[in-house]
């Protein structure tokens, strides 16, 4: 295989700290590619060099000095053919890095098809290759071939043209250029480097001309694609140190931006990401082995999607990974987590800018493509955090409205209405604040509905706490109600006037206004409703005191006093010159006159605010006797009476027979 003769290193000072970097076969002898490229790339230093590095390749014929040249320049160790043997290097295309600048560079080494006349199909290979991915190619050539317009070298220089037509033939508007960099070996000075130059141009024009190219492109121009470069270089065998002395000088142009002949210039770039530049280089060689259309700005996107796919899984790992501490709290154990809108937005940044700092770095409209897919996946985890953390806070919400009243309707002397209210409005901001903070940007996130929802679920909370409120004050004002009348009803029922139903409707109001304090007042529909409720007590009170015994009773009462009884309030001595029936029936009359008044509840000028209801008819809880009831109790009460009209009568008997 190869006898590899490192001595060109030793032809040029290098600083001392940079070192000799190993090489690498890109593609072997079987035309397989290597899988190395990415150690490789970090080895020397390039894995994060982003757009920060350039790309340099040569092409000519077998044994012009290309390897050697490459050596010099870069302080790279491609093999070179020993000169003892004239053995032939390794196949294949070589890489390696750039002593002490960020420079990859390509050495081509094939066997020499057309001098050896064996098929040209590796030498096709490596230029699309070659063409695809650097900026610079170095055009080796020996000062006698130039002007052989037949020979090989114009062969490969068709080649290269026809190669760079089909690598763009769908971006017909281009500006990718390459520098094509014109070497001349042996160059002996006797004809100026212009007119060799002059030469090599006319004849590159000449291939060009001569091509055929693809349809919509019939017109286009070697410039349109290409820079040149020409350079000439003495004999190293013959001159070696001014071969070296030349050989430094040329380095500058690929190591000073400021030199004005430096060639890599922008323009050249490649514009493959250093992280990405495995996986576009083998893909380009996937095509080229498997003679596929190969075009570069498709190529350029395929690539794109590949990488901005792989840098955002990444990223995504690690944003799921940063996530997960916050998740488990919120979705298994219901807490609140402080800080979450805060926290989610900064991972969320964090990962998008992992993705950004690489992927920005390729094809804009499948980058920002990506980028968009990223944040709808990030946003849809997210998500997953931001509903748990909303029905956490819901639940919260609804606990502390509950609790809240609870304590407060415990304490004494509170105002009902306002302390729901506080306590609604400090549940409710429970709710919105924690729930405003989570709404992260560029999301369609809301929480309206949730707080439909939850101001629904106070709604019903605060009714039944009203509720509640209400049995108990109702109960408490029927207590009120029944201590308060009991003895003002029996007392006016007892001594029956004309005027007993307007006190009894006096005592009924004054206990209401007493009953009623603010809270009641704020429970509006309420208030109808105790009225009615003490309304009914009233009336329920009335028909203890007026129950037929009851009644019976204060008819009796009354009437002893009129029959029984003289003006003076003496029990009256029958002597049987009294009139008994006179008396009697005066008693009677004036005590049945009674009935009516205690039939029917006389409003008089008063006027009650008592609402009826279906189960309850204002109008007819007024008839305390039916029209019945009250010859009823008319009868029972004659018949009673009789027996006081028979006792008088006896007791004169009585008397008289002493
Ligand atoms: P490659 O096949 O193009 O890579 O050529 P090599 O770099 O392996 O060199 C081939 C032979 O040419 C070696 O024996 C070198 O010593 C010799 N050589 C290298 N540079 C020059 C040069 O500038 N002039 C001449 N005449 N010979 C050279
Ligand atoms: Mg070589």
């Amino acid at each position: 295989m190869t006898d590899a003769i490192n001595n060109t290193i030793s032809t040029t000072d290098w600083d001392q700290d940079t070192k000799l970097l190993p090489r690498l076969q890109l593609v072997d002898e079987k035309q397989d590619f290597t899988e190395q490229l990415p150690e490789y790339m970090n080895q020397w230093g390039l894995g994060e060099a982003g757009f920060k590095y350039n790309v340099v390749a040569v092409f000519g014929s077998q044994s012009t000095g290309k390897s050697t040249l490459l050596n010099g320049l870069f302080g790279t160790n491609f093999d070179v053919m020993n000169e003892n043997q004239r053995s032939q290097t390794t196949k294949g295309i070589w890489v390696s890095r750039g002593r002490g600048m960020h420079v990859l560079v390509m050495d081509v080494e094939g066997t020499d098809g057309r001098e050896r006349g064996e098929d040209q199909d590796f030498e096709r290979k490596s230029a699309l290759f070659s063409m695809a991915t650097s900026e610079v190619i170095i055009l080796n050539l020996w000062e006698h071939q130039v002007g052989l317009y037949q020979g090989a070298n114009m062969g490969l220089l068709k080649t290269v043209f026809e190669v760079n037509l089909q690598l763009f033939q769908h971006s017909k508007t281009s500006k990718e250029k390459t520098l094509l960099f014109f070497v001349v070996r042996d160059h002996v000075g006797t004809t100026p480097l212009e007119n060799l130059a002059k030469t090599l141009q006319s004849d590159l024009e000449k291939i060009w001309a001569g091509l055929s190219k693809p349809e919509g492109l019939e017109d286009c121009q070697i410039h349109d694609y290409f820079d040149f470069m020409y350079t000439g270089l003495p004999h190293k065998i013959l001159m070696p140190e001014k071969f070296d002395e030349e050989v430094v000088h040329l380095r500058q142009r690929f190591t000073d931006p400021t030199n004005a002949n430096f060639v890599f210039r922008p323009e050249y770039h490649k514009r493959i990401p250093a992280d990405g530049y495995h996986v576009y280089a083998s893909g380009i060689w996937d095509k080229v082995l498997t003679n596929k259309d190969l075009d570069l700005p498709t190529q350029q996107e395929l690539l794109a999607q590949y990488r901005c796919d792989e840098i955002a899984q990444t990223a995504f790992a690690k944003f799921v990974e940063q996530l997960a501490p916050f998740k488990s709290p919120i979705l298994e154990k219901g807490q609140i987590v402080d800080d979450l809108g805060t926290q989610m937005t900064s991972i969320r940044q964090e990962a998008i800018a992992a993705f950004d700092k690489q992927a920005s770095r390729y094809h804009q409209a499948v980058y920002q493509k990506k980028r968009q897919e990223m944040l709808t996946k990030l946003n849809t985890q997210l998500n997953v955090c931001f509903v748990g953390q909303l029905k956490n806070l819901y639940k919260k919400a609804i606990a502390q409205f509950d609790n809240e009243l609870k304590q407060k309707l415990k304490q004494p002397n509170y105002n009902f209405a306002s302390v729901v209210t506080s306590a609604l409005s400090k549940a409710r901001a429970v709710f919105v604040d924690g729930a405003q903070v989570l709404v992260l940007a560029d999301t369609d996130w809301s929480y309206q509905l949730d707080l439909e929802q939850l101001d629904e679920e106070f709604e019903k909370v605060s009714t039944k706490a009203r509720a509640d409120e209400f049995k108990k004050m109702s109960k408490a004002l029927t207590k009120q109600v029944e201590n308060d009348l009991a003895e003002p009803i029996s007392l006016a029922l007892n001594d029956p006037q004309p005027t007993t139903w307007s006190t009894i409707l006096l005592a009924y109001k004054s206990t209401l206004e007493r009953g009623f304090n603010s809270t009641a007042e704020e429970l509006e529909e309420s208030v109808v409703t105790l009225k009615r409720d003490a309304w009914i007590v009233l009336r329920k009170k009335v028909d203890e005191e007026l129950a037929d015994n009851m009644l019976l009773l204060k008819l009796r009462t009354k009437f002893e006093e009129k029959f029984r009884y003289d003006e003076q309030g003496l029990p009256r001595v029958w002597k049987p010159e009294d009139d008994i029936d006179t008396y009697f029936k005066a008693a009677r009359e004036e005590t049945l006159k009674l009935i009516p008044i205690f039939a029917k509840i006389d409003l008089g000028e008063d006027s009650v605010d008592v609402e009826s209801t279906e189960e309850f008819d204002f109008q007819q809880s007024l008839t305390i006797l039916t029209e019945a009831k009250q010859i009823d109790i008319n009868n029972r009460f004659k018949r009673e009476s009789d027996a006081f009209y028979l006792e008088a009568k006896r007791s004169v008997v009585a008397t008289t027979a002493k």
